[in-house]
């Protein structure tokens, strides 16, 4: 038995979408001729799809390796176009990838922060805060560096 906990159905209008270590998902065959990556079936909506599906590798020729090595550039901080020098490849791969895991990321972050308990002090709270004091002091016609020194206190706190 294979263990598919980490993966859910894709299909939106399935029962089971989103939800992961449903007991809906097999394995049906793989999408690769090395047989690496596998092709999951969804026995509630019939959805077959591979396993890489909504992650920067799916659809990707391009050896995994690679695909990783151009992340890693980038993320030390390279440039598209010098991460393309180094590692041989075309700018605009490198850039199609970098995309393609930024979605990705975007997706995962708005997940695992779905949960996240609500902080008082943590940098949204500031910022309300900030919101809430600036009005008055412009309204109450405070000048140069008084109305400045309103606007950094509350920043503080
Ligand atoms: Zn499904």
């Amino acid at each position: 038995m294979e263990d598919l906990s980490r993966f859910c159905c894709l299909n939106e209008r399935c029962l089971a979408y989103g939800s992961r270590g449903a007991g809906n998902l097999s394995v049906c065959g793989y999408t690769n001729p090395a047989k690496t990556h596998r092709q999951l079936y969804c026995r509630l909506c019939k959805a077959r799809f591979s396993e890489r599906k909504g992650t920067v590798f799916y659809r990707s020729k391009m050896p995994e390796e690679k695909v990783i090595a151009i992340l890693e550039h980038v993320k030390e901080g390279n440039g598209m176009r010098q991460t393309g020098r180094l590692l041989k490849t075309k700018e605009d791969t490198v850039i199609r990838y970098v995309r393609k895991a930024g979605q990705h990321a975007q997706l995962a972050h708005r997940e695992l922060v779905a949960f996240s308990p609500s902080n008082p002090r943590v940098a949204t709270g500031r910022e309300v805060g900030l919101r809430v004091q600036k009005t008055p002091a412009l309204h109450a016609g405070g000048t140069g560096a008084r109305a400045r020194g309103r606007l950094l206190g509350s920043h503080r706190l």
